[in-house]
């Protein structure tokens, strides 16, 4: 975005970026350069041809992407705050490219971090920061979404280990997936299992025709009488509390990655209006469109500094799950806001893969529904400002 010397940056009016450490900020400028090199140039067409550019997994990985915030196992153990400064400028260019890379860190791997035995911790996380093994998360299933209590997947126990049986549905990354963290219901409650793409009885089937998150692979996994040996259960995950924990991690990404994508709808929005000249005056000088702007700049401004404390409490230890839903509830919204303010300055230009406006926007569509529907995390904001679930 072109700006006159003097003029702030409309997407730091509050000098946010002075609040980073040079760590913090030197990590942000290298992922922006790597993608607006690598990934930029192309998104558009990834988005067209419904294609995930998985060329660009091996370069996310030298980066140290992939499990970034997570320690040891050739995973780059940043701080929170770095790791949402990449999402953030993933998802400025899509958040397909935000979504491979919380699915892969923050779900599979954080999963297996977390709760893996160390054999499985040893055989998958050091491929999976390389880029060699990809992972995928499967909790939702067709008839079963915000509510995942009332899974249909079993895992029944057998004298050589487990049986998996059901279907798993919206699966990001699960037809390119090398393991799949699966979670099914057993005698003893709600369990992971560390599923491997060859294991007997298990496929997947890609999901086509989708309006949102174009670039990103989505998929259904189908468990059908599918047998793992005895250690392929997370021993440490016990209950849903367990795909809870690590959604609440793959959330924290989200509270940023959304506000890359309202950035560049912001920045799109201002040099089109200042170039786009009617009633022979750009139409960035008139007060209606001004006052868009200006609204679109006050949520991602705002947006930037909820992120940055909520990162701050979650390096100190002290961010709660309710914490999370304010900032997924908060700036999903704002930066759907945004991308559809933007598309109306554009006009009918707005609506062109030219420009990257309808794209973001509709890719927020699925991210307002993923980790959480808006809906559902209004329930836990309600309930943690009455005492009172209002879930059922
Ligand atoms: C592109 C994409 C990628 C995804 N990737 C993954 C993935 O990798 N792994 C995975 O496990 N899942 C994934 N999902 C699934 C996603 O998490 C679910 O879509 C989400 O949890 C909502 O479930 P649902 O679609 O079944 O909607 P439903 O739960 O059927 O909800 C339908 C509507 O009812 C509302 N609703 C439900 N319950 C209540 C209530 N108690 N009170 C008020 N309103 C309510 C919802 O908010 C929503 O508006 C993905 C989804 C998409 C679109």
């Amino acid at each position: 975005m072109s700006r006159q010397p003097g003029q702030p940056d409309p997407s730091d009016l509050l000098d946010v970026a002075a609040l980073l450490s040079d760590e913090e900020r030197a990590v942000q400028a290298t992922v922006r350069r790597l993608l607006a090199e690598h990934a930029e140039p192309h998104v558009g067409e990834w988005f067209e041809r419904a294609e995930f550019p998985r060329a660009l997994v091996p370069r996310f990985a030298e980066l140290g992407l992939l499990g970034m915030h997570l320690d040891g196992y050739g995973c780059a153990g940043t701080n929170a705050v770095s790791y949402g400064l990449a999402c953030l400028e993933l998802e400025a260019v899509d958040s397909a490219l935000r979504s491979f890379v919380s699915v892969q860190g923050s779900l599979a791997m954080y999963a297996l971090w977390r709760f893996g035995s160390t054999r499985q911790k040893e055989e998958w996380l050091p491929a999976m920061a390389a880029g060699t093994a990809i992972g995928c998360f499967g909790l939702t299933e067709p008839d079963h979404g915000s509510d995942p209590a009332a899974m249909a997947t079993t895992a029944r126990r057998t004298d050589a280990g487990w049986v998996l049986d059901g279907t798993k549905m919206w699966i990001t990354n699960g037809g390119i997936a090398d393991v799949a963290i699966v979670w099914a219901r057993t005698d003893e409650g709600v369990r992971g299992f560390c599923v491997p793409r060859d294991t007997p009885g298990f496929t997947t089937r890609d999901m086509h025709h989708k309006l949102s998150l174009r670039a990103s692979v989505t998929s259904e996994l189908i468990l059908s009488g599918c047998e793992l040996p005895e250690d392929a259960i997370l021993p440490g995950a016990t209950g849903l509390r367990a795909p809870l924990a690590c959604l609440n991690e793959a959330r924290f990404g989200i509270v940023w990655g959304a506000l890359g994508a309202a950035r560049s709808c912001l920045a799109t929005a201002i040099d089109y209006a200042r170039e786009r000249t009617q009633f022979g005056r750009p139409v960035a000088a008139f007060q209606l469109t001004q006052e868009k702007l200006v609204e679109m700049a006050l949520e991602l401004n705002k947006g930037m500094l909820l992120a940055l404390h909520l990162g701050r409490r979650k390096d100190s230890g002290q961010l709660r799950p309710d914490q999370v839903s304010f900032g997924k509830l908060n700036n999903v919204r704002a930066a759907l806001q945004i991308a559809r303010t933007a598309r109306t300055i554009l006009g009918a230009n707005g609506i062109s893969l030219e420009y990257p406006v309808l794209r973001h926007a509709n890719n927020l569509e699925s991210v307002l529904t993923y980790e959480g529907t808006s809906e559902i995390h209004t329930l836990v904001l309600g309930e943690a400002i009455t005492g009172l679930s209002a879930f059922r």
